[in-house]
C-alpha cells in the first residue's frame, strides 16, 4: 500500500509488484505500485500539511517522534524479522539495525527543541542582527535497499525535527520494511501530509517527480554514486537542496605497529557487516609487509569459517546478497583480479546447495596481492570479499589510500597516536575509524567527500540539512 495524507491506499493505475526473499526467493507481499501521479499527490499532501506541521513548536514535534521511538523498540523484534526475510541480513545485525533506526527519532526528538539562531553584532550602533532558523519546506528522500529501515528514519526524523513534511520512496527491493516503518510514524501520531510514503518498481518515474516538482525544497538521496549523480543533476534545475550520501570504497590501512592479530578481526568483523553490502565496508586492505603474513592467516581463518545462510538461522553471519547482479559481480572481481595475479585465500565462488540454490550466497572471500591494475582495487564490490594490498613504505600508503573517487570511510590501525591523527588529517574522507571499525553514530556527522557525497546525516549538522538560513537587519531608532 501507499500512505499519502494518512491513509494507506492502492497505486491509482491499480499496479502492484512484489518483494521476494533473496536467499530462497519466496514471495513475501505484494505491495501498490506508485506512478508518477500517486508521487504527484503525495507531494501536495505533503505541501498542504506544511504549514500545520512548520507552526507547530519544537517541544510538540519532539513529543511525536519521541513516542515514534519508543513504538519502534517495542517492535524490534517483528521489524528484524521482516528485515532477515527481505533484506538477508543476519537477525543480530537486523535487530542492530532496528536499534540504529531508533536512535535517529531518539536524537532527533531530543534536536527538536534546539533549533537554535543566533545574534549577530552590527557595525552600525543603531541595528542589531538575528539570525533564524526555519524548516525549508517539503522535502524528498529516495533510500537504498541494504539498510532499509535506519535509511529511512535517517532522513525523516530530521525533516520532522526541523519542521519539514516529506514524501519517501524506499528501494523496490525492500517495500515491506518501509511500509512497517512508517506505521510506527503514523501509529506514534505523525499528523495525515506529514510523511508520505509511495514504493514503485519505477524508480526513474517517480524518482524523477520527487526530485524535479517545484514544490519539493529538499532532496536526500541515499545510494549508489552513479544514480546520485543524475538526481543532483536534476535537482540543480530547480536549486533545490540535495543531500548525498553515495557510495563508499573504504581503505583500511594496517601500520607495522599495529597489533596484526587485532586488525584482521577488526578487518573480517567490518566485512561481515550485512554480508560486505554497507557503504562503509572495507574494499581495500593495505598491510605493511612486515606483519602481513600474520594478518592474513588470522583474516583468512576469520572470514573462511563465517557461516553463510538465511539470516534467520543460528549461528549464520553472512547472508545472501541482494540479486543475481551481485553475484555476478563479486565473479567478475574475483576472475580479473585472479587473471592478473591475485591469490584466493578462501572462498573465491559462489555457493551451491540445498541451502543456497534459491538464494544468491558468494563465499566470504579472502584476495591477496592484489594490485592497482586490478577493478577490486578501482570499484566498490559491495560484498563479502576483502582484497589485501601489501605495502611497504607508511609514506606512499596514504597516497594510496587517496587514489580513488570515493571519500566516504577509512580505517587506520596503529598503536602510534600520532601516526594515526596525522593519517587521518591526510585522509581525503569523511569518516575514520582509527583502531575501531565502527566510527557511527545518530550523535556524530555521517557522509562523505569527493564522489562518496554531499552534506551529512545524523548529529546536529543532519538538521541543519532540513533547514534555511533567514536573517532579519533590526533598526534600534524609534520608529
Ligand atoms: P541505487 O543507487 O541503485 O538505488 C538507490 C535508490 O535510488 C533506490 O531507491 C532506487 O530505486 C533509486 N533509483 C534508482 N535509479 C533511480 C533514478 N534514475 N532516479 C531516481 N531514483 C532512482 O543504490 P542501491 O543499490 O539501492 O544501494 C547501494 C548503494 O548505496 C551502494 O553504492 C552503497 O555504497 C550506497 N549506500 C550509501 C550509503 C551512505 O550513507 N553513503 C548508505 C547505504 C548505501
Amino acid at each position: 500500500m501507499l500512505f499519502i495524507n494518512g491513509s494507506w491506499m492502492p497505486a491509482q493505475s491499480g499496479h502492484t509488484f512484489s518483494s521476494t526473499d533473496p536467499a530462497t526467493g519466496e514471495v513475501l507481499g505484494v505491495v501498490a505500485d506508485a506512478g508518477r501521479a500517486d508521487a504527484v499527490r503525495a507531494l501536495e499532501a505533503a505541501q498542504a500539511a506544511f504549514g500545520e506541521w512548520s507552526r507547530k513548536t519544537g517541544h510538540e514535534r519532539s513529543a511525536v517522534l519521541y513516542r515514534a521511538w519508543e513504538l519502534m523498540l517495542e517492535r524490534q523484534e517483528e521489524l528484524a524479522k521482516l528485515m532477515s526475510r527481505e533484506q538477508g541480513k543476519p537477525l543480530r545485525m537486523a535487530r542492530t539495525e532496528v536499534r540504529y533506526a531508533a536512535d535517529f527519532l531518539l536524537w532527533f526528538a531530543e534536536e527538536a527543541k534546539r533549533v537554535y539562531g543566533e545574534t549577530i553584532p552590527s557595525a552600525r550602533a543603531d541595528q542589531r542582527f538575528l539570525v533564524m532558523r526555519q524548516p525549508v519546506g517539503v522535502a524528498s528522500a529516495i533510500t537504498p535497499w541494504n539498510y532499509p529501515i535506519s535509511m529511512l528514519t535517517r532522513k525523516i526524523a530530521p525533516a520532522l525535527a526541523a519542521g519539514c513534511t516529506i514524501v519517501v520512496k524506499p528501494a523496490e527491493q525492500t517495500p515491506l520494511c518501509a511500509i512497517e516503518t512508517i506505521r510506527v510514524l503514523d501509529d506514534a501520531g505523525v499528523p495525515s501530509g506529514v510523511v508520505n510514503l509511495v514504493p514503485s518498481s519505477d524508480p526513474v518515474e517517480v524518482g524523477d517527480e520527487l526530485v524535479t516538482n517545484e514544490v519539493v525544497r529538499k532532496v536526500s538521496f541515499t545510494g549508489s554514486t552513479e544514480v546520485g549523480r543524475i538526481i543532483a543533476s536534476r535537482a540543480a534545475h530547480g536549486m533545490k537542496r540535495v543531500s548525498m550520501e553515495l557510495g563508499g570504497h573504504a581503505p583500511f590501512i594496517v601500520f607495522d605497529d599495529a597489533d596484526p592479530v587485532r586488525a584482521a578481526k577488526g578487518a573480517a568483523a567490518l566485512k561481515s557487516l550485512n554480508s560486505g553490502q554497507a557503504c562503509i565496508c572495507e574494499n581495500r586492505v593495505f598491510v605493511h609487509r612486515s606483519i602481513a603474513r600474520e594478518f592474513t592467516e588470522v583474516l583468512v581463518e576469520r572470514m573462511g569459517r563465517m557461516k553463510s545462510g538465511h539470516g534467520l538461522s543460528d549461528g549464520v553471519s553472512i547472508g545472501p546478497l541482494i540479486d543475481l547482479a551481485a553475484i555476478d559481480k563479486m565473479q567478475r572481481h574475483v576472475d580479473d583480479a585472479v587473471a592478473k595475479g591475485a591469490i584466493c585465500a578462501v572462498g573465491g565462488k559462489r555457493l551451491k546447495g540445498e541451502e543456497y540454490d534459491d538464494g544468491y550466497f558468494w563465499a566470504p572471500t579472502v584476495l591477496t596481492g592484489v594490485g592497482p591494475d586490478m577493478l577490486i582495487y578501482r570499484e566498490e564490490t559491495f560484498g563479502p570479499i576483502v582484497p589485501v594490498i601489501e605495502f611497504d613504505d607508511a609514506d606512499d600508503v596514504v597516497a594510496m589510500a587517496n587514489d580513488t573517487t570515493y571519500g566516504l570511510a577509512a580505517y587506520v590501525y596503529t598503536q602510534n597516536l600520532g601516526r594515526a591523527l596525522r593519517t587521518a588529517e591526510a585522509l581525503d574522507f569523511g569518516m575514520i575509524g582509527i583502531n575501531d571499525i565502527n566510527p557511527t553514530s545518530a550523535a556524530v556527522p555521517f557522509g562523505g567527500v569527493k564522489q562518496s557525497g554531499l552534506g551529512r546525516e545524523g548529529a546536529r549538522e543532519g538538521l541543519l540539512e532540513y533547514l534555511d538560513t533567514k536573517v532579519c537587519g533590526i533598526s534600534m531608532e524609534a520608529v
